[in-house]
């Protein structure tokens, strides 16, 4: 991207859409309720947008379970599929610009991540599985007797696709592409913080030409609306993103319709530094890992267990590091660290921060709410924590970093290991072998060796233990959209 770009401080852009979308037509919730988005930088409502619910839910499945069996989209042609995905990725790198700042204005998170990895990751993503739309094979299966046997994988069908606020245009690249390259219809419910992205990516969506009834959005709240959409019996798969106890309330709520269920949960990752590592990355690997998107990420490394003969020059760096982020305005380019997405996770975060400070951790920089105006959160770095404290255990989804000093490998893995949690890890060291042992010990989805938050639509991605159930992207996440069928002919 030029640099004119990324200097450049982005300018409020218009809100153009805040209804749902239904069968390709936009239109009022049914029951003429709007719920306000908030800019979290400033605390003002950018826009009311309309509250969809049961019945807006019920329309939007008809619609996606008509355009599913018979609409345009069911005969189409994979190769045409797989265009229309790359059209749409051609049309979001078009409005990249208007897209970041809407980004950053309804979640908060500063416009140079808007422009440098979220939006850049959508269009990646988009553009991986548009590729993969007409390559998806089975195989033929040497069986007893005079048989011929092979398998298909077929769309799954309609997809009820649920996501947070913490990269919202991300988490709908994330579930649309492989939906559509595998050939299911959608019904999207986007997080009630920040519903203004994925309504304009639905937009560049009908501007692409996807047929009516494919993609059909409705914002709303989660009790209401994905519930509801949980619950609906034409709904064969329920895709979701969000926090475990959410998840434990959707599998109830699935299990009278037994759909397919797909999590991505939270986590509480380690990020274990040996002495052995390039210190100064492993601090900039630290930082980022942990303070990138304000903490509001599910892999956020937040864990930080380092070696006891490297420990107190770790901490004197990272310290620095921490006391030199930029906080301010989101749309500011120099900004590098905006608000939380909202009051309550601010208080959240705070209420965590005070949990940590009893608990005899000891608060080396940070620690309180920056500013009196927007949800800021200053960034926060405990150290001397132990295992079972709190900000120790607990997800905060906020800028606080614990670190943990450590004596052995084997002390580490185990500690690293006690968790619910199993999304990501990583490992700082030079020892090769000392990597690999890690790598192979690490109880979590992804393992990052030498680097942290390294993500690429290829790469599978999702949780052990708690932290999920399947994987997203790569080839994985696509096969989560199909269901396998076997034939077998008697020759
Ligand atoms: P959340 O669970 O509160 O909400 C997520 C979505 O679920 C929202 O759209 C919400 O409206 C909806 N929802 C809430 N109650 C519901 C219900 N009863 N039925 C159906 N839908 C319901 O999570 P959040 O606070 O928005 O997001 C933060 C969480 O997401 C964190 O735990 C984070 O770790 C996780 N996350 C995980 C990943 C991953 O890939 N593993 C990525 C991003 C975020």
């Amino acid at each position: 991207m030029a640099t004119d770009v990324l200097d450049s401080v982005a300018s409020i852009p218009q809100i153009r859409q805040t209804q749902l979308l239904i069968n390709g037509e936009w239109r009022d919730a049914l029951s003429g309720k709007t719920f306000a988005t908030v800019n979290p930088a400033t605390e003002e409502v950018i826009a009311n947008v309309a509250e969809g619910d049961a019945a807006d839910i019920d329309l939007a499945v008809k619609a996606a379970r008509a355009a599913f069996e018979s609409g345009p989209w069911s005969k189409m042609d994979a190769r045409d599929r797989g265009r229309l995905i790359y059209r749409l990725a051609d049309l979001i790198e078009e409005n990249i610009e208007e897209l970041a700042a809407l980004e950053s204005l309804d979640n908060g998170k500063p416009i140079r991540d808007s422009r440098a990895a979220d939006l850049p990751l959508v269009i990646d993503c988009l553009r991986y599985y548009a590729g993969w739309s007409d390559k998806i094979e089975g195989t033929t299966i040497p069986i007893r007797g005079n048989h011929f046997c092979y398998t298909r994988r077929e769309p799954l069908g309609v997809a009820g696709q649920i996501i947070p606020w913490n990269f919202p245009l991300l988490m709908v690249a994330w579930k649309w592409a492989p939906a559509l390259a595998a050939g299911c219809t959608i019904v999207m419910k986007p997080a009630e913080q920040t519903p203004l992205s994925c309504l304009r990516m639905a937009e560049l969506a009908m501007e692409a030409g996807f047929p009516p009834g494919v993609i059909n959005v409705i914002p709303g709240y989660g009790p209401t609306a994905g519930a509801a959409l949980v619950k609906h019996p034409d709904v064969d798969k329920i895709a979701f993103t969000g926090e475990d106890a959410t998840a434990k309330i959707i599998m109830a709520d699935a299990a009278a319709t037994l759909k397919r269920l797909t999590f991505e949960l939270g986590g509480k990752s380690p990020n274990v530094v040996f002495a052995d590592c390039d210190l100064d990355a492993a601090v900039a690997g630290a930082e980022f890992g942990l303070f990138f998107n304000q903490g509001q990420c599910c892999c956020a490394g937040s864990r930080l267990f380092v070696e006891e003969s490297v420990h107190e020059e770790f901490v004197a760096k990272i310290v620095a590091k921490a006391a030199a982020r930029k906080l301010g305005d989101p749309l500011n380019p120099e900004t590098t660290q905006g608000p939380q997405v909202d009051q309550a996770q601010m208080e959240k975060i705070l209420s965590y921060i005070q949990k940590g400070n009893e608990a005899g951790a000891q608060c080396v920089t940070g620690g309180t709410r920056f500013g009196d105006k927007g949800y800021f959160v200053e960034p926060t770095v405990f150290d001397h924590v132990t295992d079972e404290m709190p900000i120790a255990t607990d997800e905060i989804f906020g800028p606080v970093l614990s670190i943990l000093p450590f004596k052995n490998v084997e002390e580490v893995i185990s500690r690293a290991n006690n968790t619910h949690f199993g999304l990501a890890a990583a490992v700082w060291t030079s020892d090769v072998k000392k990597a690999h042992l890690m790598a192979d010990r690490i109880k979590a989805g992804t393992v990052w060796v030498n680097c942290y938050d390294v993500f690429d639509a290829a790469a599978p991605f999702g949780g052990f233990k708690r932290s999920g159930i399947g994987r997203e992207l790569g080839a994985a996440g696509l096969a989560s959209y199909t269901e396998l069928k076997t034939v077998t002919m008697n020759l």
